[in-house]
């Protein structure tokens, strides 16, 4: 039994509001917005996360999300636009389809940056090594 949130959206079991859609992909309001005109946009094939995301599924689903991020940006008459993917629960991914937020920003919103760290010179080259040398 498919439990996934997101696919019940897809098969209209769950209402949304849907601002877009293809064969391939949907993009609507997320129901927790960040700022109004906050949207999700997914794939209509079920994948957890971005790891596992076909590379032909993922290039629609960056073009769409292309696409409504101007047209949020516009519909809300936002300052600009914040696109991210949390994936698995450490980054804040709450529903395992994998999923772009298109979040509209003003200067004012109160949302603000997330904090940067002071990481010593010696710890980012090595962490930059490690990240080269596990690249497939
Ligand atoms: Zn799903």
């Amino acid at each position: 039994m498919n439990t996934c949130v997101f696919c019940s959206i897809i098969k209209k079991e769950i209402l949304a509001r849907i601002v877009y859609e293809t064969d391939e992909i949907l993009a609507f309001l997320d129901h927790h917005p960040n700022n109004p005109g906050h949207v999700l946009v997914i794939p209509k094939l079920h994948y957890e996360n971005i790891y596992n995301t076909p590379e032909e599924v993922l290039h629609p689903l960056i073009s769409g999300v292309k696409r409504v991020s101007v047209a949020v940006k516009a519909g809300v008459n936002a300052e600009g636009v914040n696109i991210s993917v949390n994936n698995e629960k450490a980054a804040g991914q709450l529903v395992f389809h994998v999923h772009f937020h298109i979040i509209p920003r003003f200067s004012k919103d109160g949302l603000g940056p997330w904090p940067g760290k002071r990481v010593p010179e010696e710890k980012m080259d090595e962490v930059a090594k490690h990240i080269r040398e596990k690249l497939i």
